[in-house]
């Protein structure tokens, strides 16, 4: 469609980066041309019913913080270990070396509350997953992850079976 082709067209490939051999899908293109940021948003925020909308650090705290605003609806951000200030729970995952920690505030959701989480890229699938398990254990429902741009090829959706998974392109 007329979106897909606008957001590939503003998608930078960035080889070797962050370390050699990945090409990293770099976002500033599109963010910097209000069109199409905007575009994104709409597309993101489309025939959403949801209380809160959950962005992931950082990228996805971009995106999800006007999507919430465009869907009349709250922005709780999951976070890397450390960065929040009041009681958390947290939830860690594997990265290819090692792993990681996202967190986010106990007292977030009120119970069952219905949540869209929202993040850039759909890599390995491993932070959404994360995310997915830290918003229900932290007492709400997740409606749906939406992504701006899904890597086929890493399979990320498999690891996120019974969630549904949106993306505004898949490369
Ligand atoms: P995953 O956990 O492997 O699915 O990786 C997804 C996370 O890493 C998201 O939070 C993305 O922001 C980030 N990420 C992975 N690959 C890329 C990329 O090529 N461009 C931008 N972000 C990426």
């Amino acid at each position: 469609s007329d979106l897909t082709a606008k957001i590939l067209g503003r998608i930078r490939d960035v080889p070797d980066y962050p370390s050699p051999g990945i090409v990293f899908k770099d976002i500033t293109p599109l963010l910097g041309d209000h069109v199409t940021f905007a575009a994104v948003v709409d597309a993101l925020a489309d025939e959403l019913d949801v209380d809160t909308v959950v962005g992931i650090e950082a990228r996805g705290f971009i995106l999800a913080a006007p999507v919430a605003y465009q869907a009349g609806a709250g922005f709780v951000p999951v976070r890397k270990k450390g960065k929040l200030p009041a009681a958390v729970l947290e939830e860690s995952y594997d990265l290819e070396y090692g792993s990681a920690v996202i967190e986010v505030h106990r007292d977030a959701f009120a119970p069952g509350e219905r949540v869209l989480i929202v993040d850039d890229v759909l890599a390995t699938g491993g932070t959404a997953r994360a995310a997915v398990d830290l918003v229900g254990r932290a007492g709400a429902e997740v409606v749906a992850v939406s992504v701006l741009m899904e890597l086929g090829f890493l399979k990320g959706r498999d690891r996120l079976t019974g969630v549904d998974v949106r993306s505004l392109v898949v490369v």
